[in-house]
């Protein structure tokens, strides 16, 4: 699943292909995605500019903020062939070009609201700032009174946004903090260094590209986080800090990578 600095990527080419361009029309091609009324709304809309909160890409339009999740495998690109591969879902005709998103398992979800009601309706009420704005105080305070591994509290995105599976294996592995610790067990010191290597891991991915294992793709730019990547995915393979063999374990159903020496409970 694209996390921050995948969803970032997507956003900077958007704003490299589309900002400026005007919807002329849509071909909804399946109907879940976008009902007719959407629809008629997004027609004749301005894209101002495209913004980002957490995993959400957010195009500022004329009249109104479209919310787009690319979930497991949205994906957007310009149309170049005359052909439309079978899981291209919607079709925006634009005054210039044509934008195309793409989603193999449809998990992509699209909403549609007027401005003053963005940041107050789903699904961006909960949501919680990212670690580049996040108030220290208040991540700390907020896990802090949570029964609940640092893992999972990471994941969730009305705790703090835009990381995923993937970074948050690696932000604890940076912090020397094992993903089951709670966070009820966490210091103010420890939830500082959180906030910081958050910081560090997602600015490093976003000038790389993003990671592209799994199977995130940006039209065409790949991004070459993975060969960054210190603990996520490298199971059995040796620490890079003290030699050990990364363990894996599930927690909440996700697989999480760590190094049972370094990061302390
Ligand atoms: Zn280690």
């Amino acid at each position: 699943m694209p996390e921050l600095p995948e969803v970032r990527v997507v956003s900077k080419f958007l704003n490299s292909t589309v900002k400026g361009s005007t919807i002329k029309d849509i071909d909804v091609r399946y109907k879940k995605m976008i009902d007719e009324e959407t629809k008629r709304k997004l027609i004749g809309q301005k894209i101002n500019k495209i913004d980002t909160h957490g995993k959400y890409l957010i195009f500022d339009l004329t009249d109104y903020d479209l919310i787009s999740h690319l979930r497991m495998e949205g994906k957007y690109y310009i149309r170049t062939a005359k052909e439309f591969d079978k899981h291209d879902h919607i079709i925006f005709y634009l005054d210039d070009k044509v934008l195309v998103y793409n989603d193999v398992r449809k998990f992509g979800t699209f909403d549609l609201r007027k401005k003053e009601l963005t940041y107050k309706t789903k699904p961006l009420n909960k949501l919680a700032s990212e670690p580049f704005t996040i108030d220290e105080k208040e991540f700390y305070e907020n896990i802090k009174k949570r029964n609940v591994p640092l893992k999972t509290l990471l994941l969730n995105q009305e705790v703090i946004a835009g990381i995923g599976n993937i970074y948050a294996d690696e932000i604890l592995f940076l912090a020397k903090l094992h993903p089951f610790k709670l966070g009820s067990k966490t210091t103010f010191k420890e939830a500082k260094e959180i906030i910081k290597y958050s910081k560090d891991v997602l600015t490093r991915a976003i000038l790389k590209g993003g990671t592209t294992i799994y199977s995130f793709k940006s039209d065409g730019n790949v991004g070459y986080f993975a060969q960054d990547l210190q603990v996520h995915h490298r199971y059995n393979e040796p620490c890079l800090v003290c030699g050990t063999l990364i363990d894996k374990e599930k927690i909440g159903g996700r697989t999480s990578y760590y190094c049972k020496v370094c990061q302390r409970k």
